[in-house]
């Protein structure tokens, strides 16, 4: 298991990868997103540099306001174009996947909410592959699509991949959802995200601070052989970041 931290787009993303580096994490999700890692900085390459000199592994992101299936067609083809401008940084800097989020902007419109959000993803695996990388679906609450809106995608894209957010999964269901993600689609989880929260709101907490149950996590994810790359989200507080790798590995040995 190789754990990374989420760098802070509010930030300038080579401060927080050095900071990750420091704090002892291996892989640093770089996201696309404004203002502090907007596609056209001019010094990619040097971050590239960076990242070599700290013998990090690099997983990608992109900006989950963009809305990539809304029911406006010059905003859903805007979101698109621009979170393909984030394939060719990504790629530079050595990430071998990438992860989009599913968008709920048309939640009024279900059935084309989904075919939009299916477009959008064909569209965009094209364009990773054209740069090295694989594309991963994230999934979210049951408010923006869930389960079914991953299954959907997935189902119609057998070479698009899922990044599994625990966090995410424990939102407005009775039991967090990861045990079915791993039934599911077990074999296609590439990624993983973690933070904790109330089960209702998306809060991004340290782990142990919000209902899920961490240990659980970690004998679900042992049991299914799961040995990839794990980040934390945990923004609330910045401090928890330390603490929730801490825990982390301490379950991991453990169990
Ligand atoms: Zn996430």
């Amino acid at each position: 298991m190789l754990l990374g931290k989420m760098c802070n787009p509010e930030k300038d993303v080579s401060s927080r990868i050095s900071q990750l580096a420091r704090e002892g994490f291996r892989l640093a999700e770089v996201t696309i997103e404004s203002p502090g890692a907007r596609p056209e900085r001019r010094d990619w390459k040097k971050i590239r540099r960076l990242i070599d000199s700290k013998d990090l592994k690099v997983i990608g992101s992109t900006d989950f306001n963009l809305q990539i299936a809304s029911p406006w067609v010059p905003v859903r083809k805007a979101a698109v174009s621009e979170i393909k401008r984030a394939f060719p940084i990504l790629g530079m800097l050595g990430a071998e996947y990438v992860h989009i989020h599913p968008d709920h902007s048309a939640k009024r419109q279900k059935k084309e909410m989904f075919r939009w959000n299916d477009e959008a993803v064909k569209d965009l695996k094209k364009a990773a592959s054209r740069h090295g990388l694989k594309l991963m679906v994230e999934n979210g609450a049951p408010w923006q699509g869930g389960l079914d809106l991953i299954r959907y995608l997935l189902e119609r894209n057998p070479d698009v991949y899922l990044l599994l957010d625990i966090g995410h999964a424990n939102l407005g269901v009775e039991r967090n959802l990861a045990t079915e993600y791993f039934r599911l689609f077990g074999d296609r989880i590439s990624h993983v995200h973690m933070h904790d929260n109330d089960g209702r709101r998306d809060q991004h907490l340290e782990l142990g601070k919000g209902n899920i149950d961490w240990k659980g996590i970690v004998v679900l994810l042992k049991k299914s052989g799961y040995d990839k790359t794990i980040t934390l989200e945990t923004f609330n507080p910045e401090g928890g970041f330390i603490r929730s790798k801490r825990k982390l590995e301490r379950l991991w040995e453990e169990q």
